[in-house]
């Protein structure tokens, strides 16, 4: 935490006044590294890396949910530096007992709500007056009117904003101007705090300013260079298979019968379309392997999704029929991950 956020919450607590901090990351470890060989540890069935949760002591996969185990030796060159590094809100709430140790720190996030009841459980807690700080991932942000709620600290602001979609910006700024709005709904003023290695980016200048108008024009004049929705169709074709060759083949096989098939209705004169279907890929996918199964994908730009929808599936159905793969492909129109 930074100095500025460490001396608001501490002048919180002293006028006996509430902290809601959102970290969007659970567990307590994000990422677990050898400091000697640098291997990370990953999930075997998935391309990511494990998180380290503590109470139970374990190593969990966000994706697949598979546990172990934390290896006591580095798996790959047997040393025993390991280290236990990002910052998830487990960690930050042990944190916060260490700096302020007479608060009640209370965390909300998967893995302390799965009980049925325990959500509002905390919400009437927190508006009892019975938890000073509460920490969460975007839990916190929804919907919570506590009057006595004064400070709302962002930890990091930067997890959401990082994530290769067209979409990050969008979502930071709803996510943090979300959580901005828990802070000060009484009489007593609010106070947010926005850790972020990004200051200068629109979506979190536009929280500064209060600019939720001049928020919305950067972003359409970024979607619209970009040519991304709503200025353009999206259509993402994920494959995938346990089967990594025989994945890849139908990516590239299927993307080039779709490449073919455009050009055909193009020039057999498809009103409009001319120089506005762009096809990107097959390339890996962001996570290239989910469940043991591969995973690649092919993005469609269209300036009409009803163009795609005319000749796509029966094109996908027959290409599949012939090549006899055990590869699926799933159609996504305006998809909500690019992951
Ligand atoms: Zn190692
Ligand atoms: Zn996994």
């Amino acid at each position: 935490l930074s100095p500025v956020l460490r001396e608001a919450i501490t002048s919180c607590l002293e006028q006996k006044e509430q902290v809601i901090l959102l970290l969007n990351r659970r567990g307590y470890a994000t990422f677990i590294i050898c400091r000697e060989c640098g291997h990370v540890l990953r999930c075997s069935a998935c391309d990511v890396t494990l998180t380290y949760h503590r109470r139970p002591n374990l190593l969990l996969c966000h994706y697949c949910g598979s546990r172990k185990k934390p290896p006591e030796t580095c798996p790959q060159c047997r040393s025993h530096n390991i280290r236990y590094a990002g910052r998830g809100t487990q960690r930050l709430e042990e944190e916060l007992n260490q700096v302020y140790p007479g608060a009640r720190v209370v965390r909300m996030d998967l893995d302390t709500t799965g009980r049925k009841g325990s959500h509002e459980k905390i919400y009437q807690d927190l508006c009892k007056g019975k938890i000073d700080i509460l920490v969460g991932t975007q839990m916190v942000a929804k919907g919570l009117d506590l009057p006595n709620v004064t400070l709302v600290g962002i930890v990091n602001a930067d997890v959401a904003l990082n994530l290769p979609d067209f979409r990050a910006a969008e979502r930071t700024y709803q996510l943090l101007t979300q959580a901005a709005g828990r802070a000060g709904r009484g009489e007593k003023p609010g106070m947010v705090v926005v850790q972020t290695f990004n200051p200068g980016h629109y979506s979190i200048a536009a929280l500064r300013q209060n600019d939720a108008e001049g928020f919305y024009r950067r972003e359409l004049l970024y979607r619209e260079t970009g040519k991304y929705p709503p200025f353009t169709g999206l259509i993402r074709l994920v494959f995938s298979g346990t089967d990594a060759k025989a994945v890849m083949a139908t990516a590239r096989g299927l993307t080039g019968a779709i490449n073919e098939a455009v050009k055909e209705k193009i020039a057999g004169g498809a009103p409009g379309r001319d120089g506005h279907e762009e096809i990107i890929g097959p390339q890996p996918a962001v996570i290239t392997k989910v469940q043991n199964r591969y995973r690649w994908h092919t993005l469609l730009k269209t300036a009409d999704l009803d163009f795609y929808a005319s000749f796509l599936p029966q094109l996908i159905a027959e290409y599949q029929r012939k090549n006899r793969q055990k590869v699926r492909v799933i159609v996504d129109e305006n998809p909500y991950s690019m992951l």
